[in-house]
């Protein structure tokens, strides 16, 4: 007799429609926090390599290359950037 398997926790049931049932009522919470999970350490990552970034931007600014005006630009973009990873932090 065929047997449908569940793919999160390997409990079978005799008919596929057991199997969905079974599958939605006690797996799809679980997969939404998983999906969560995934979705905040995403964030989180993406958070790092922006810190990363304004320290890049930070020590462009003192470069002698750049000019007055191109200084200024690069201190607003990384203050920018900054109010905006203050306020991501902080509705997280
Ligand atoms: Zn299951």
């Amino acid at each position: 007799m065929k047997e449908y398997k569940c793919k999160y926790c390997g409990e079978t049931f005799e008919k596929p429609l057991l199997l969905a049932r079974h599958v939605r009522s006690t797996h799809k919470r679980a997969k939404t926090r998983e999906k969560r999970g995934v979705e905040k350490e995403k964030l989180s990552d993406q958070i790092n390599r922006t810190i990363e970034a304004i320290g890049i931007l930070k020590g462009l600014q003192v470069s002698p290359n750049l000019s007055q005006g191109e200084k200024k630009l690069l201190q607003e973009v990384s203050q920018g950037i900054e109010e905006l990873l203050a306020y991501t932090q902080r509705s997280k």
